[in-house]
C-alpha cells in the first residue's frame, strides 16, 4: 500500500503532465494537484498552449477550498504574464498554504522568481520532491529553452546486426507490430520527423502519426543537400502536415522554387556542399520545434552523431541477421580511431518488446550540454 505523502500527490499530478504529451508545442507539460485537510480538491493539466495551466484548472476545480490547502505542481509556477497571467499571483490571491514543486522552471523568464514571488507573501514552498522524473518528462522543453535549438531524439529500427535493409534494399518489415505502434506514439510526442533524402528515395514514406491532435501533427523534415527529392513524393502531395526541406545554399533554385509550388518551405542551411546541420536546427528551432525525431538513414544518424548534435537514442532491434556489406546499417560515419573516442551513451534502459528489443541511452555529451544550460 502506498503511504499518503508529498510523493504521493506529486507522482499523480506528474502522470497528469505526462498524458498531455505531445500536445503542448513548446510549452512544457505540467500537473497540479490541490489537497485540503488530507482530501483531493483539485486536480488540473496544462492541455495546449495558450490554455490556462495547470495550476488554474486545479485551483478553479477546488474553488473555496483553496485556502488553507497545498498545492502540488510538477514545475515552478510561472511569475511573468505570457499568453496567461502568472500562476504565482493566482496562488497567493487563493490563500493557499503551501506549495510543492518538483523542479525549478529553467526558463529564464522565471528561473526561481515563481518561488521567491510566493515565499515572499508567506505561502510555505517544497522543492525538488520527485525532481528527477520531472527534469526527465520535460527534457525536450528544458533543452529547447535553455539553447534554442530542439531536443533531438535519433530512432531507428534494424536487425541484430545493425541493418536497416536487406543488401537490395527491402526493409518490410524490420520490427513488430508493437514496436512500430510505439513509433507512432514517439512521433505523437515531437514537433518534427527528421529522414534523409536517400530515405524519401528508397521508402517514399508518409511520415504520418495515427494518433495527432488537429493542427498539431509534426512537421516533416528532409535533409536534402541538392535537392534530389522526387517531386513525386508522398509527404509533398498528400497535404496530411507541412513539409520543409533543408538544403545548401548552393541547391538549384528552379527546383526549390518547384517544391515550395507543391507547399513546401525550403531552408538554406550553410553554403558548403553538404547540409550544415546545426545550423538546421537553429532554422528549426527558430521556427519554434522544440523536439525533432530522427528516423534515419544511417547517413543523416551518422552525420548528426558525429556532430555531437544528438540528445537520445532509441534503437529497437529485431532478432533477424541479414548481412550485405553494401547494405545500410544504422551509423554510416568515418567513425573513430580509438574504442576510448567511442559516443558513449548512459542512463540505458532496456525494454523487450515481444521478440524485439528497444534500447535507450542519452550520449554523454548531451549531459554536458544540459548542465551548461542550467547555470
Ligand atoms: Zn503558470
Amino acid at each position: 500500500m502506498k503511504v499518503i505523502d508529498d510523493e504521493y500527490y506529486m507522482a499523480l499530478a506528474l502522470d497528469m503532465a505526462e498524458r498531455a504529451l505531445g500536445q503542448t508545442g513548446t510549452n512544457p507539460v505540467v500537473g497540479a494537484v490541490v489537497v485540503k485537510d488530507g482530501a483531493l480538491v483539485g486536480l488540473g493539466t496544462h492541455l495546449q498552449r495558450g490554455t490556462p495551466h495547470a495550476e488554474v484548472h486545479a485551483l478553479n476545480m477546488a474553488g473555496s477550498r483553496a485556502e488553507g490547502s497545498t498545492v502540488y505542481v510538477t514545475l515552478e509556477p510561472c511569475s511573468h504574464h505570457g499568453l496567461t497571467p502568472p500562476c504565482a499571483e493566482r496562488l497567493i490571491h487563493e490563500k493557499v498554504q503551501r506549495v510543492v514543486v518538483a523542479c525549478e522552471d529553467p526558463n529564464p523568464l522565471v528561473a526561481g522568481r515563481g518561488i521567491e514571488m510566493l515565499r515572499a507573501a508567506g505561502v510555505e514552498v517544497k522543492v525538488g520532491v520527485l525532481h528527477e522524473r520531472a527534469l526527465k518528462l520535460n527534457r525536450r522543453f528544458i533543452k529547447f529553452i535553455t539553447t534554442g535549438m530542439p531536443y533531438v531524439t535519433i530512432k531507428s529500427a534494424s536487425t541484430l546486426d545493425g541493418k536497416l535493409a536487406s543488401r537490395t534494399g527491402d526493409s518490410k518489415w524490420i520490427s513488430n507490430e508493437k514496436a512500430r505502434e510505439i513509433v507512432h506514439t514517439m512521433r505523437h510526442r515531437h514537433q518534427a520527423i527528421m529522414v534523409g533524402v536517400s530515405t524519401i528515395v528508397a521508402d517514399d514514406p508518409q511520415l504520418s502519426t495515427r494518433m495527432t491532435v488537429p493542427g498539431l501533427s509534426p512537421v516533416r523534415v528532409v535533409a536534402d543537400s541538392t535537392l534530389r527529392i522526387p517531386e513525386t513524393a508522398q509527404i509533398l502531395r498528400d497535404g496530411t502536415a507541412p513539409t520543409w526541406i533543408v538544403t545548401t545554399e548552393q541547391a538549384d533554385p528552379e527546383k526549390a522554387k518547384r517544391l515550395m509550388g507543391l507547399g513546401a518551405e525550403v531552408l538554406r542551411c550553410g553554403s558548403g556542399p553538404q547540409v550544415d546541420l546545426r545550423e538546421a536546427l537553429v532554422q528549426l528551432g527558430q521556427r519554434g520545434i522544440s523536439s525533432v525525431l530522427v528516423e534515419g538513414g544511417g547517413r543523416l544518424n551518422g552525420s548528426l552523431l558525429e556532430r555531437q548534435l544528438v540528445d537520445e537514442i532509441v534503437l529497437f532491434f529485431a532478432p533477424k541477421l541479414v548481412g550485405g556489406k553494401e547494405s545500410p546499417e544504422n551509423f554510416r560515419f568515418t567513425g573513430y580511431d580509438r574504442m576510448q573516442d567511442a559516443v558513449t551513451l548512459r542512463d540505458m534502459e532496456v525494454e523487450q518488446i515481444g521478440d524485439n528489443v528497444c534500447i535507450r541511452g542519452v550520449p554523454v555529451w548531451a549531459q554536458a550540454e544540459v548542465k551548461e544550460g542550467d547555470h
